[in-house]
């Protein structure tokens, strides 16, 4: 009898009985969403990364389109930001209407480098939005001054990022406290915890925290929880155009017990990261993640990179035969049909641009990575015999 041998995954989420029993009060209690369950995760989650308000909402990406607005981007202003990333990134600006400019990154980190933000800002500027890629926190306090001294709000993409950590005045601080002026997190199954779909705002604003709110529910000017409880009939109003993006009490209460279960979590994956550190550094021409002295990240993503005579297909393929799933490099928006020159106008002069995107830099560190590298398996539950399987078949892989 042939024995099947498991593939492993490259991701998986962690919940048991907990999740599932927490599911239930909800459902049994007849109130299923923006209900209890919705404000006592937002309280919580504020309470973990340090932030004074947290706001549920249905995933990263309208959390992500509500920052831009809430920061006051406008159709035809531009938003500095990355090619490299999951596209929704660069798609929550593009729903304001505006136009996403994007820098290069540094190979090391995979996240945007400062150092060419300057370059690509002019009088169309409205915000910088960057991306905490894979969970590895980018260069806030470089960022920050760069933003401050041109007078632009920066909002993070935090989608990987919850329990991430920073340096900052000798002290440890939690992605999302936040540093810039919003951060945005994800709770899809492919991020550290998950609620399904889910996502959540933090700032220390109170105006923008109260703008969110009437927007992920329509504009309306009364939330449910008020309406329920009132003695006398009240009529609600549409002050502003809303949207419907809110998280219901199922995610949030799902969300509340993967909250618990987070530092062990990201323990456990900070383990397996210093593991795979280890076995793997002596391998010829491949280069692993590096974290810089003042970033912790929580290893959303464990990403290599490929020696130059490797073929990632055939890597990732000949992996795949054997048992582990993998994926390639983070992908580049710019490079997708979604960003053609046929499909989106970004409506400056192209004599002006030197690529074909408009106002865009050469985007060669992000293309190399997006073809270079790709990303191993890392998940809670995988075991050290697991993780030593795909060590030995990168290893064979590569060294043929
Ligand atoms: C996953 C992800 C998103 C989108 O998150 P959703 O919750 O699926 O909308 C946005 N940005 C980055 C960097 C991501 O990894």
């Amino acid at each position: 009898m042939s024995e099947k041998i498991q593939t492993i995954p490259i991701a998986k989420p962690w919940m048991g009985e907990a999740e599932a029993e927490a599911a239930k009060r909800p459902i049994l209690a007849g109130w299923v969403t923006q209900g209890p369950e919705v404000a006592a995760f937002e309280q919580e989650f504020a309470a973990y990364v340090g932030a004074n308000h947290a706001c549920a909402v249905s995933n990263c990406t309208t959390a992500l389109h509500l920052a831009l607005l809430a920061v006051g981007v406008q159709p035809g202003d531009e938003v500095i930001t990355v090619s490299h990333s999951y596209i929704a990134t660069a798609n929550s600006i593009r729903y304001c209407g505006a136009i996403p400019v994007f820098v290069d990154i540094e190979p090391q980190t995979y996240n945007i480098n400062p150092m060419l933000i300057e370059d690509v800002i002019n009088e169309r500027t409205r915000a910088i939005l960057i991306v905490h890629q894979m969970g590895m926190p980018c260069d806030l306090k470089v960022i920050l001054s760069i933003a401050r001294s041109h007078n632009l709000p920066v909002i993070e993409d935090a989608a990987c990022a919850i329990a991430s950590e920073i340096l900052w005045d000798g002290q440890w601080e939690k992605i999302g406290k936040p540093h810039g002026d919003i951060a945005c997190f994800s709770f899809h199954p492919r991020k550290v915890i998950s609620t399904g779909d889910g996502g959540m705002l933090t700032t220390n604003n109170p105006e923008w925290d109260k703008q969110f709110r009437l927007w992920r529910q329509h504009g309306m000017s009364v939330p449910d929880t008020v309406r329920h409880g009132a003695k006398q009939v009240i009529f609600e109003s549409y002050p502003m155009l809303g949207y419907n993006y809110r998280m219901t009490d199922i995610q949030a209460a799902v969300g509340r017990e993967q909250l618990k279960r987070l530092p062990e979590i990201v323990e456990r994956r900070r383990y397996l990261a210093q593991r795979y550190q280890q076995m793997l550094a002596d391998v010829p021409g491949l280069k692993l993640p590096t974290e810089p002295q003042w970033a912790k990240s929580n290893w959303q993503s464990f990403c290599v990179r490929l020696p130059e005579k490797c073929d990632q297909v055939q890597v990732m393929q000949a992996m795949l035969d054997a048992g582990v799933s993998t994926r390639r490099g983070i992908m580049c928006a710019h490079r997708e049909p979604a960003y053609s020159i046929e499909a989106w106008s970004c409506g400056v002069d192209s004599d002006a641009c030197n690529c074909e995107l408009g106002k865009c830099q050469r985007l060669t560190e992000s293309e190399q990575a997006q073809e270079r590298a790709i990303i191993l398996p890392l998940f809670h539950q995988m075991t050290e015999q697991e993780q030593d399987r795909v060590i030995e078949l990168l290893k064979s892989t590569i060294l043929g």
